[in-house]
């Protein structure tokens, strides 16, 4: 009988269990060994459906237990190899995310002229910048939208808004975006000691991208001091080919249109409400 000698076998199992209990166990808690599993042998058996018949299983489940135990007693394929498929690369939902609420960021109001303006001239590169932060959402927008036309983007984030949102730059490295240094506070470096800057631009992010963007796009030029100080951080001064104002509210047609006839490095933020329209439009 083969599932009586599997049964005898947890018997067995249970008694040498109970031996080795009271043999590392003191005296007292010893004596009271026989109940201090909580199970009695034949409830024990009970729990493996089908391999004790007659058991409270068998007497519950009167139905299912020859066809349980016709189951068991053929052999369990567990030699092949299990074939696991790799996970699938699952979407980040940024606005899911913890966020560190106690640091302020910095988002300029729309006020300027909503016009696009633009470098004369044209490039054959078209690259997409964008700046400073947003809400969650505004950012999950841009970055479905560059998903959405294959392409990579340069992030100019502050500081604050790496702080702000812990997880950004990491989600956004591994989406295959790089992020740059864009100061911890979007001051007007030009107004700030040279303690200062080195101040701002060493507390902005530092995630392996060689660009600084000076807020406002405002420095003193390739060899003054802002640059000068950047540069003791190993960053190059990266401005723009087109300033897209998305930020003041140009609509998304004038943005691409502009992108797409001159290239170049394009201006966007992050806080634009066109911009995630814009991206598919320049495509
Ligand atoms: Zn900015």
């Amino acid at each position: 009988m083969r599932r009586g000698g599997i049964s005898n076998s947890l018997a067995w199992a249970g008694a040498l269990a109970l031996a080795l209990f009271s043999l590392s166990a003191p005296g007292p808690r010893a004596a009271a060994a026989g109940t201090a599993f909580g199970f009695t042998p034949d409830t024990a058996q009970a729990s493996w459906p089908g391999l004790a018949r007659g058991s409270t299983f068998d007497r519950q489940w009167p139905p299912n237990s020859a066809r349980l135990a016709s189951r068991l007693d053929r052999p369990l394929p567990n030699n092949i190899p299990m074939q696991i498929p790799a996970p699938a690369p699952m979407p980040v939902l940024y606005r899911l995310l913890p966020q560190n609420d106690s640091v302020a960021v910095f988002i300029p109001a729309g006020r300027a002229a909503p016009v696009p303006n633009a470098l004369p001239g044209h490039s054959e590169v078209l690259t997409l910048s964008f700046d400073d932060c947003g809400s969650a959402d505004q950012i999950q927008a841009v970055v479905d939208s560059l998903a959405a036309v294959h392409r990579h983007g340069l992030f100019f984030i502050t500081g604050q808004c790496r702080d702000h949102f812990p997880w950004l730059v990491d989600t956004l490295l591994a989406a295959g975006h790089q992020v740059c240094n864009h100061t911890y506070s979007h001051p007007d470096l030009r107004r700030l000691s040279a303690a200062a800057i080195r101040w701002e631009i060493g507390h902005g992010v530092m995630a392996g991208c060689p660009y600084f963007r000076p807020p406002f796009g405002a420095w003193d030029g390739p060899r003054g001091r802002i640059a000068r100080i950047a540069a003791e951080y190993g960053l190059v001064p990266l401005l723009w080919d087109v300033d897209s104002r998305d930020w003041a509210g140009a609509p998304a047609a004038s943005i691409a249109t502009l992108a797409r006839a001159r290239g170049g490095v394009i201006l966007l933020h992050l806080h634009g409400a066109s911009t995630p329209e814009a991206i598919r439009l320049i495509g």
